[in-house]
């Protein structure tokens, strides 16, 4: 029994799996208990014709597909059940149940909501977004700003909309991007549009059109702690697999393994507390350093 938690707190059903699946692997493996904070229930993410009609509702297939990942990867789901937002600007932003609403609205709210998942769950290591959110996506800024703030009111004792109490995780990270590879990626999008005669506009792209590429790149930020996951790719695309309404994770596992197991065998992340002194890898685990507790009995 190690007694590490490692908490991810993300926005949509596949971030989890898409994001870090083969860390989340590498960490069930070690011994860690991994838990994953959903945000909202992803009901406006693009639907497969072909599934359409599988579930009553899309929140539920959503649903469904996470129950999935969280056997395959085998870490555990704690929904905080807002409305996905859709992309930035567009109509379902402004819906009152949706995550971009209430955190424009009443941001304390969803801030004590990761608060009271922090207490209960005691992780020693939390890891979210970054500041951009990846790619722009409204609900990941959001779940990021919340996140960054409920890692230090968590253990504030002074904090009491939570009455659980209090408890400080050491450690907080943000996933990162591998620039390489978007890079080349940016690039290959580049060639293809030449060869096709189609114009391309880096700061349009994606299915509709609402992915800043350039922008992507342009927010990420260095990496302190780089995992090896290379044992750990292939969990990673069965945990991916689950999400099939989303594609399941096709964007990676669409290169062939022997390429992943050279390019993809390390993933990043960004340390933000406890402050890095430089910009470059200085660790190799995200448990580095940790005071692992048991976790204290909570009165129910
Ligand atoms: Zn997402």
């Amino acid at each position: 029994m190690t007694h590490k938690r490692l908490l991810m707190v993300f926005a949509h059903p596949d971030d989890e799996s898409f994001g870090m699946g083969g860390t989340i692997a590498k960490y069930i493996a070690d011994g860690v208990e991994v838990y994953y904070v959903c945000a909202t229930d992803g009901d406006r993410g693009t639907i497969p014709e072909a599934m359409q009609g599988q579930y009553p509702t899309i929140r539920e297939l959503r649903l469904a597909e996470l129950d999935c990942a969280a056997q395959t990867l085998g870490f555990k789901n704690v929904l905080l059940n807002y409305k996905d937002s859709g992309m930035m600007g567009s109509e379902t932003t402004h819906d009152p149940d949706c995550l971009w609403y209430q955190w424009q609205h009443t941001p304390e709210d969803v801030t004590r909501r990761v608060v009271e998942a922090i207490r209960e769950i005691q992780p020693q290591v939390i890891v979210t977004f970054n500041k951009y959110g990846g790619y722009g996506h409204p609900d990941h800024i959001a779940i990021q700003r919340a996140t960054t703030e409920a890692f230090d009111l968590a253990g504030d004792k002074n904090y009491l909309q939570v009455s659980l109490p209090p408890y400080q995780p050491q450690k907080l990270y943000y996933t990162s991007l591998p620039a390489r590879f978007l890079k080349l990626m940016l690039n290959i999008f580049r060639f293809q549009a030449l060869v096709r005669r189609k114009p391309f506009d880096p700061r349009r792209v994606g299915t509709n059109n609402d992915i800043d590429f350039l922008a992507v790149i342009e927010n990420i930020e260095p990496i302190h702690t780089l995992v090896d996951i290379r044992d750990y790719l292939e969990a990673w695309d069965a945990g991916s697999a689950c999400h099939a309404s989303q594609g399941g994770g096709g964007m990676t596992s669409r290169f062939p393994m022997w390429l992943r197991q050279r390019l993809m065998n390390k993933q990043g992340f960004t340390r933000v507390y406890p402050a890095p002194s430089a910009a470059k890898i200085d660790e190799h685990d995200l448990f580095a350093h940790v005071n692992a507790e048991p976790k204290r009995e909570l009165a129910v």
